[in-house]
């Protein structure tokens, strides 16, 4: 499995201003970017917010988004603010913080169809849903958009580069970085990873042992592979639920929630006790 590398037209480092109206893609056309060169202003809405989609903290949202970004460009590192950039004050703006630093600004502008970008837009939940009128007013700013002129030094359509190539080679190479996780990643999913380390001195890859742990709490897993495939699982330490018995006890765990309930000493299912016959 050797497939060359792919590579994106973008001389580095840079600032990659990423250009369209809601709904025409912008997040997912990120994805091929390392997730910490990507500046996105619902982010910083939502750190300011609780809710991406409150206008009211915009203000300070493309503040803190700009000190962020000054940052890394004086550490001359790439980076990519995922916004909608249809006011062309906006993109004047920061194609001068481009060469105020002295890298080279791309905008990366989307090409879906104004249709598309509607239904996709309606489909939102919650406040990253926007009035139509809005999304036709971006389409309409934007069709007068001339990067060029506005300081911009290159442009680049979206649809002319291996976007979803880029982004699930990243995504392979992140998940052969963090494969010793793969297990817990698939049956609790990859914020539970955060919270869990395989011991140390566990290598039988049968029956490893490993900890869920955040403060001075921890809840003891073992992975369970006793050769048959339909049979894989993840079991917790908890106390035997038998009133008389003190022994601990393993219970399956195959989802957040089920761990969840063992570590409350609460669990579902088919606890089997080291000492007795629970
Ligand atoms: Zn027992």
């Amino acid at each position: 499995m050797s497939t060359a590398p792919i590579t994106l037209p973008f001389e580095t480092p840079a600032l990659i201003l990423l250009v369209g109206a809601s709904g025409t893609g912008k997040t997912r056309v990120s994805r091929m970017f390392q997730p910490c060169q990507v500046l996105r202003a619902d982010d910083f809405r939502r750190m300011c917010a609780d809710d991406p989609g409150n206008q009211s903290v915009s203000g300070a949202a493309w503040q803190a988004l700009e000190t962020v970004l000054r940052a890394r460009l004086a550490l001359r590192l790439t980076t990519v603010v995922d916004a909608t950039f249809a006011e062309e004050g906006l993109r004047r703006r920061f194609a001068e913080l481009a060469d105020e630093y002295g890298v080279l600004s791309y905008a990366l502008a989307m090409s879906t169809p104004p249709d598309l970008a509607h239904t996709r837009n309606a489909a939102r939940t919650g406040t990253t849903r926007v009035p139509a009128h809005v999304v036709d007013n971006q389409f309409a700013q934007l069709r007068e958009a001339s990067p060029n002129a506005e300081g911009i030094d290159r442009t680049v359509l979206a649809e002319t580069l291996p976007v979803l190539g880029a982004a699930l080679e990243r995504l392979a190479a992140e998940e052969e970085r963090t494969a010793d996780l793969a297990d817990v990643r698939r049956v609790f999913g990859e914020a539970a990873t955060e919270l869990f380390a395989w011991d140390a001195t566990s290598s039988d890859p049968q029956f490893r042992t490993g900890t869920f742990a955040a403060g001075s709490e921890s809840l003891r897993v073992r992975w369970m592979d006793d050769g048959d495939p339909y049979d894989l699982r993840f079991e917790a330490l908890v106390s035997c639920p038998t009133d008389w018995c003190v022994g601990p006890a393993w219970t399956p765990v195959r989802s957040v929630a089920e761990l969840a309930a063992a570590h409350q000493n609460n669990p579902l299912d088919d606890t089997q006790c080291v000492y007795c016959d629970a």
